[in-house]
């Protein structure tokens, strides 16, 4: 069957130069990207993402995590990924969420660490099942970033909102 997944590559992987590598692991998936860009989550997008652990003593620091606080690079680079099984054929490449764990051949395995405080610096997320890449696509990509058409859309005519264009 054919699925979306949303990737994300981390501010540490970022900072480690790691995108060619991360990109050249993904590619084994034989999936096709079809959504990329480079975002500075805001404290409310990272929130809504990370929103299945408000609750962990951790979620702070995961925020400014995600957030590129940590690694004073402030972005992260959003990807999905579509295709046969993409969302278990990625977190197979991924590995387990915890670095120490994943197998030494994964993305995790290979790049990830675990920081002094606890906190899994594992320089990719993964959506973990189908019902995760679809709230998480949908939070980080516009129906119009995306060139295949994934979810059902509708138009709506907004005629007040500002906009930025080319001058
Ligand atoms: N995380 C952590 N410690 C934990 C669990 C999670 O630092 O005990 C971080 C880690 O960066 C992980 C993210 O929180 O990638 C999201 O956790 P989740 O359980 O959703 O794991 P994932 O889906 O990323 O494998
Ligand atoms: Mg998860």
């Amino acid at each position: 069957m054919n699925q979306a997944t949303l990737i994300l590559i981390k501010p540490d992987g970022l900072k480690k130069s790691l995108t060619g590598n991360i990109l050249t692991r993904l590619s084994e998936s034989k999936l096709e990207i079809v959504g990329a860009k480079i975002v500075r989550a805001s404290k409310e997008l990272a929130e809504a993402h990370y929103a299945h652990l408000k609750d962990k003593p951790f979620f702070p620091e995961l925020i400014r995590y995600i957030q590129g606080e940590i690694h004073n690079r402030k972005k992260v680079m959003a990807l999905v990924y579509w295709g046969e099984d993409a969302i278990l054929k990625c977190r197979q490449l991924a590995g387990t969420t915890n670095p120490e764990e994943a197998e030494s051949t994964s993305i995790r395995g290979a790049y990830g660490r675990i920081t002094t405080s606890g906190l899994f610096e594992n320089v990719v997320h993964v959506s973990a099942n189908a019902a995760d890449a679809e709230r998480e696509i949908k939070l980080w990509f516009k129906p119009q970033e995306i060139i295949v058409k994934l979810y059902p859309t509708q138009e709506i005519i907004n005629e007040q909102k500002k906009a930025i264009v080319w001058a």
